[in-house]
């Protein structure tokens, strides 16, 4: 196979490089009349030396998830996610250093001895401003088991054991019951604000238990090996459990904290802002403002026990939405709800377009409903209702344009059809 200098008629050459027998030492010659010679060879192995030794510290594998470096994880979530670029750092990073936590590694120095604890992730923020999609995309760009509970509903069925042992069964569930990687995932609590105690500043009404549901989150948050029915709930008493360790599992519990702002300006002798009207823009600036300094205390004042925001030590913050926000989340993100039109569309051989106009009209009324991004599929599939009625009966048509006055009176849009059809 291999060959040193002479041994190969001139027109041998590199097939890398292109030099010939003359040039190099060496020439190896590979299947199908291939030749590479010993300069490329050294080349190539520092190369690849050099590349090993650049992925090897920033990319590592937990189990079977392979972990990217914060920042690659951060453009995976900007690929569905828009805005909100400090939660998506502090998350990227917060993950990133959860997953190296739980690798194990050894390091063989002084810091073996140190013991790095579970970062658990609250994020606060107004309804419909991303938080389950960012955690939902995590764990999709992370390759684990995710599941989301509602933290209400431990709430209100009392039984606080079983039903934060039902937040477990969903996880082990979408981990196909392998309770090894159910044990790598990630949960996603939301509502947790309406499990805090009752207290001056928020709005909760009823005095809920908030404190035993605490306390009962506090022991899976902490880790805790909970036997899980694998069929759920108490109709099954026979069957076998299947115990998972929940000390791995990373929490990331979301809420929209009406009220918080107050407790947080009153702690920096800020104004507050409930004097503001309604209808005043800069009520949300001046929230977001306030909900980006928010420290742990708040969140006890709030109605929490220490112990438990202890141990959620990543906090953040989202912004709420504005109008321009909406309108990218309409059209730019990877499945973005137009996207999913257009190729709905595309099935029926239709190319479907939105006029500018239409778009920020879609926008325009979601940022009225004050429910955030939420309110913007529900415009979208009501304008497209009669047409996707309509369409598959409809002949040779090629092209669909939304217009205004189709999302604001269900104006018909305009249609283009086939030659075959307009002759
Ligand atoms: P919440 O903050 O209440 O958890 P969600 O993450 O459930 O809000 O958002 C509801 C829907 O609105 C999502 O499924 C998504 O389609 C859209 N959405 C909300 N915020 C964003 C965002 N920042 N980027 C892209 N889509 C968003």
């Amino acid at each position: 196979m291999s060959g040193g200098k002479g041994k190969f008629p001139l027109k041998v050459m590199c097939s890398f490089c292109g030099r010939n027998s003359k040039e190099v030492k060496s020439l190896i010659e590979g299947p199908n009349g291939v030749y590479i010679c010993d300069v490329c060879i050294t080349n190539s192995s520092e190369l690849m030396n050099l590349n090993a030794q650049k992925t090897s510290p920033e990319e590592f594998a937990v189990g079977d998830i392979s972990l990217s470096t914060p920042s690659k994880l951060k453009k995976k979530l900007d690929e569905y996610v828009i805005g909100q670029n400090t939660a998506k750092q502090v998350l990227s990073v917060a993950v990133y250093n959860h997953y190296k936590r739980i690798s194990g590694k050894k390091l063989n120095n002084d810091f073996d001895e140190v013991e790095l604890e579970k970062s658990n992730i609250l994020m606060l923020g107004p309804t419909g401003t991303g938080k389950t999609l960012l955690a939902k995309t995590l764990a999709r760009s992370l390759n684990v088991p995710f599941a989301i509970a509602d933290a209400t509903t431990v709430t209100e069925a009392g039984y606080v054991g079983d039903d934060v042992e039902t937040v477990l069964l969903s996880l082990l569930q979408n981990a196909d019951y392998d309770e090894k990687a159910a044990e790598r995932g990630i949960i996603y609590i939301d509502e947790i604000d309406k499990i805090g105690r009752k207290s001056e500043s928020s709005s909760i009404t009823r005095d809920v238990s908030g404190e035993g549901v605490q306390q009962a989150l506090l022991k899976i948050l902490e880790g805790t090996k909970a036997g899980i029915p694998p069929k759920g709930g108490r109709k099954h008493p026979e069957q076998k459990l299947i115990y998972v360790d929940t000390s791995n599992i990373l929490f990331i519990l979301g809420g929209a904290f009406d009220g918080l702002e107050n407790i947080i300006a009153q702690r920096l002798k800020h104004k507050t802002v409930g004097f503001l009207g309604d209808d005043d823009i800069n009520i949300d600036d001046e929230k977001d403002d306030l909900f980006n300094k928010v420290a742990a205390e708040d969140i006890v004042k709030y109605g929490f026990i220490p112990e438990l925001v202890g141990r959620m030590p990543v906090i953040t913050a989202l912004n709420s939405l504005d109008e321009e926000a909406m309108l990218s989340i309409l059209t730019k993100p990877k499945n973005a709800v137009i996207k999913q039109y257009q190729k709905l569309f595309a099935y029926e051989g239709v190319q479907l377009e939105f006029e500018e106009d239409a778009l920020k009209t879609i926008a325009h009324n979601a940022m009225k409903s004050k429910t955030g991004a939420r309110g913007l599929r529900s415009r979208v599939e009501l304008a497209m209702l009669p047409i996707m009625y309509d369409l598959p009966d409809m002949d040779g048509v090629t092209k669909c344009v939304i217009t205004k006055d189709t999302i604001e009176s269900g104006a018909e849009p305009k249609y283009t059809y086939s030659k075959k059809k307009s002759s």
